[in-house]
């Protein structure tokens, strides 16, 4: 490796590969280190990756990346412990090209990406785990892999390893997450052949869909579980706010078991072998919990600086373009020949005026808002599916006096709490 690099990037996922592609497509010197056995080795994800984002990244993407299949609807699936109910968006503006989505799996998709990043001159090195930055003089002046061979220089570290960032910590640049600004997910990945998919979740050939379920699917708890369709595998998972595990002393596992054994979910995974087994934290301390995103002679991107937005199932899509806004902030700083926090703190300006602090910024009290009310995805389900089965069960009893029965069982609910659970979605969503 050479001696004094433009930048090092801390990181082979979505972030740090598009900040190095970036830069080195603007003729920087650019390393990426990985402690994976390869980019995507060690990555977890749901995982949709939507078009438009990753075509301003890599165009034509579409014609060489690995995807699965074109997510031509969406399903949004409430749960109680035997009931299912459920809301479908598809259309064949979804299921034609351009398409809005894929689903993706990131140990391919990762490693072809690494290879966009070295195609634009940018040298990709896994198995180097970074354990610390190296400071002179108050600046970060390069990374070291723990001995005196590993110790590498650059004018500037872009930090991009990903969720609970050790090294944003170790700078000070972050504290330690605390438990509700973070989700813990477990997924599986299940193998089932392409027709049997198809036929289960009454797709066309080569088409995909993606189902968000809430309520049972986390135990009640903040959060939700997730089934997207890949070519030949299912991607099943499920997550919650890891102070709502800690409080109540649930395993995210035996959640996952739970959503698996449901008997609205039991048949679409039926007779599948798993894959993959993983666990992964999602940061969801959003916009009021951001932390200093700058320093001298390094910045943070992706899930390292918390930008992901959970209310929209949006984190690969914000990696790589805060990846992007760094790599611009970087490049002026070498124009200038200054990456000085102040000349860096140029990253923070740029994110502000993207869509991704526009959005953080509108969801900014959605987590506090639903954490405060941990009756929202067990009471409300509960109210819904009794409502729903009395509606539809003929049993003799005449329709009036149904009606008077749903409307007294909504009337059962505390009308100050609804009241107040209406206003501050409201509020929280605006
Ligand atoms: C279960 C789950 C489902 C999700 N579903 C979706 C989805 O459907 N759509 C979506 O857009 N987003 C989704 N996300 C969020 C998305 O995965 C992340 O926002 C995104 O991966 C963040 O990219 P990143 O590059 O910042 O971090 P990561 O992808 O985590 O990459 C960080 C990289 O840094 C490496 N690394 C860490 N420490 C070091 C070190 N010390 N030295 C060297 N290398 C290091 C890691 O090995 C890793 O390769 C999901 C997340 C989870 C956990």
């Amino acid at each position: 490796m050479d001696d004094l690099f433009d930048a090092i990037v801390v990181g082979a996922g979505p972030a740090g590969i598009s900040a190095a592609k970036a830069m080195a497509e603007a003729g920087l010197s650019v390393v990426v280190l990985e402690r994976g056995q390869f980019p995507g080795a060690k990555n977890v994800w749901g995982g949709i990756l939507y078009r438009e984002p990753t075509e301003a990244m890599a165009p034509g993407f579409e014609n060489e990346a690995p995807l699965e299949r074109p997510i031509i609807e969406q399903r949004y699936l409430l749960l109680t412990e035997e009931a299912m109910m459920g809301a479908t968006y598809r259309t064949q503006r979804f299921a034609t090209p351009p398409y809005n989505a894929y689903s993706v799996l990131r140990s391919p998709f990762d490693q072809w990406f690494a290879g966009k990043a070295e195609e634009a001159g940018a040298e990709v090195y896994p198995e180097f785990t970074v354990v610390d930055l190296l400071w002179e003089d108050g600046a970060v002046v390069g990374v070291t892999t723990g001995d005196a061979e590993g110790e590498l220089r650059c004018r500037c570290v872009v930090i991009a390893d990903g969720a609970n960032s050790l090294l944003a910590q170790k700078i000070g640049l972050h504290r330690e997450w605390a438990p509700i600004e973070q989700a813990l997910v477990a997924k599986e990945v299940i193998a089932l052949p392409p027709d049997v998919i198809e036929a289960r979740f009454a797709l066309p050939s080569g088409m995909g869909t993606a189902l968000e379920i809430f309520g049972e699917s986390t135990a009640g708890l903040l959060g939700y579980g997730f089934i997207y369709t890949n070519r030949e595998s299912l991607s099943i998972g499920t997550g919650a706010l890891l102070a709502d595990l800690i409080e109540t002393g649930l395993n995210v596992n035996d959640i996952l078991d739970r959503l698996k054994a449901h008997p609205a979910i039991a048949p679409l995974i039926a007779g599948g072998e798993t894959l993959e087994y993983s666990g992964h934290l999602i940061p969801e301390g959003g916009y009021n919990r951001l932390p200093q995103v700058y320093t001298d002679g390094a910045v943070v991107v992706g899930d390292a600086a918390q930008l992901v937005n959970p209310v929209n199932r949006e984190g690969g899509n914000l990696a790589m373009l805060s990846g992007k806004l760094a790599a611009q902030a970087i490049v002026e700083a070498k124009a200038r020949d200054d990456f000085s926090a102040m000349s860096l703190s140029r990253y923070r300006e740029l994110l502000d005026e993207s869509v991704i602090m526009q959005d953080l910024h509108k969801i900014r009290n959605v987590t506090d808002f639903a954490h405060a009310r941990p009756h929202l995805l067990r009471d409300y389900p509960n109210l819904l599916s009794a409502m729903a089965e009395e509606y539809l069960r003929v049993d003799g009893v005449p329709k009036k006096a149904k009606q008077q029965k749903m409307l007294a069982m909504a009337k059962a609910l505390p009308k100050r709490r609804l009241l107040d659970d209406l206003i501050g979605a409201a509020r929280s969503l605006a």
